[in-house]
């Protein structure tokens, strides 16, 4: 897995590309919780839950129709009895994103099982072709070594720099049309 940070920054810079009007910035603490979350699965382990399991590290909990139950569930949860933004549909996209980016980032990791996308309706586990990301240690005691280091240096490198790159474009995209756009008002 790559470290909860590299899943908190990827939710959160997911929430940043859609304006605050439609999805005020507040909602990015929850999207970003849940781009974190399904790695409580391995709680599993420490309780004797075999990896390769359905319920084991990488599977249901990583899996596209978990993320999309969860983000359903949470967001008639979050929801209920609301008027004001966000809308049903964008907030069920941003947090389904958020969720399934989880298990999207961990096939890109060099280690570990693979995810099992499809749980439960099938236990495969799958990789990307490419995995250029250092898995992260799962016990925290082994995060405070040189194998921690260079996890969250191929994190920088892979996650967060990218992500920053497509979120400074998606922006700069955003306010060139929204000049262009006021320009067309009031010529
Ligand atoms: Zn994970």
């Amino acid at each position: 897995m790559p470290t909860v940070f590299a899943h908190v920054y990827v939710g959160s810079s997911l929430g940043v590309l859609v304006p605050p009007k439609v999805l005020p910035r507040r909602y990015l603490f929850l999207g970003s919780a849940l781009a974190a979350c399904p790695d409580l699965d391995t709680i599993g382990l420490f309780l004797g839950i075999p990896y390769a399991s359905l319920l084991g590290h990488r599977g249901l909990s990583h899996s596209l129709p978990f993320a999309l139950l969860f983000a359903w569930m949470v967001t008639i949860f979050v929801r209920r009895r609301r008027n004001e933004p966000p809308g049903f549909r964008i907030l069920f996209s941003y947090l389904f994103l958020c969720i399934a980016s989880h298990g999207i980032l961990d096939a890109f990791t060099n280690g570990g099982h693979g995810i099992g996308f499809w749980s439960p309706f099938s236990n495969h586990r799958y990789f990307f072709p490419v995995t250029p990301i250092q898995v992260s240690p799962i016990s925290p005691s082994k995060f405070f070594s040189q194998w921690g280091v260079l996890a969250l240096w191929s994190e920088f490198k892979f996650i967060v720099l990218p992500t920053t790159v497509i979120v400074l474009c998606a922006k700069l995209a955003q306010r060139l049309q929204n000049r262009f756009q006021t320009g067309h008002k009031n010529p």
